[in-house]
């Protein structure tokens, strides 16, 4: 796949889903990009070099950023489009209806991934919402699905009450919330860890272990904590609606961290989790 776009510009290494799916390491994030701005701020990811372009029903954006992935002119099978259900559509007949709308509204010929964006525990629907979207994938309109800060039990369960395992586990991963536990229960079952707040909501900029690393590659501490993401064979989706950062966080593909550098950004790891837990967030 050539960048069309930029031409010089690096593309991102892929990854291939439990179902056969090509999927980019380094993708988009779309949370809290409103949607007035949505089609240009994709635009402009897109145009550097960005393929994967991760929105939701809750962003409230899907109208803006379905909009520039028709206008971008790169062909539809080059860009990996993905939503997610939202939290109070998972009884089987409200995830249909939701993803119709979100069909809808992003208006492209097919989606690439949907994902159950949290597992809701206390609801204890997420099984029932599964299993939509197993029909939803077997009508061809999205190829892949997944789901979104699912504890190992919740994979279990699934596993347990139905036939498909998830494509992709999207979870909060940075070097301050390593996860690896939770990434290990993912690779033991054959599903993608997909990183969000891959750089900790632009907390990193301080953090003196990775300006240590980052300078003498003449990179930045994010930059660096992306490459790290990368190296440990996650995907990481940073939002940027700056369009020097947008081109920042693309700029991963030209160095390589060596496994001294790896292991003390490892070292960061602090348990210190942005987002709620996903067994409270109902
Ligand atoms: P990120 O870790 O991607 O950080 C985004 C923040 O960092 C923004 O405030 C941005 O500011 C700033 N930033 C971006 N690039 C840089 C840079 N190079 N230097 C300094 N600051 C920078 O956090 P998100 O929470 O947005 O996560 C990424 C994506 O993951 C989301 O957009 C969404 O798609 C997904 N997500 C999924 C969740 C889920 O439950 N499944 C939950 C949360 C996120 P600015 O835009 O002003 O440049």
């Amino acid at each position: 796949m050539a960048n069309e776009a930029r031409p010089g510009a690096q593309d991102a290494p892929q990854l291939t889903l439990n179902d056969g799916s090509p999927i980019s390491t380094v993708g988009f994030g779309t949370f809290k990009v409103d949607d007035e701005i949505a089609k240009d701020t994709v635009l402009r990811a897109l145009d550097t070099g960005y393929r994967l372009i991760d929105t939701a029903r809750m962003y409230g954006n899907e109208r803006g950023v379905g909009a520039a992935v028709r206008e971008s002119g790169i062909s539809r099978s080059d860009i990996f489009v993905t939503s997610k259900l939202w939290n109070d559509a998972q009884s089987y007949d409200a995830a249909l209806a939701a993803f119709e709308q979100t069909f809808s509204d992003l208006d492209v010929a097919y989606l690439d991934l949907y994902l159950i964006h949290w597992p809701t525990p206390a609801a204890g629907t997420y099984v029932e919402a599964w299993k939509a979207l197993e029909e939803i994938a077997a009508s061809g309109q999205c190829r892949s699905i997944g789901v979104s800060n699912f504890q190992p039990e919740h994979l279990d369960r699934l596993a347990e009450e139905s036939g498909v395992v998830p494509a992709v586990n999207q979870i909060e991963v940075h070097p301050y919330f390593a996860q690896n536990d939770i990434r290990v229960a993912n690779a033991e079952r054959g599903i993608v860890t997909q990183a969000w707040s891959p750089i900790a909501r632009g907390r990193l900029l301080d953090d003196q272990t990775l300006w240590s690393i980052s300078a003498p590659l003449d990179k930045t501490p994010t930059q660096v904590a992306l490459r790290w993401h990368l190296q440990r064979g996650d995907i990481a989706i940073p939002k940027s609606t700056t369009p020097e950062r947008i081109i920042e966080n693309f700029d991963i593909f030209d160095f390589e961290l060596s496994e001294r550098d790896m292991a003390k950004i490892d070292g960061l790891d602090r348990n210190q989790r942005l987002g709620p837990h996903p067994n409270e967030f109902n």
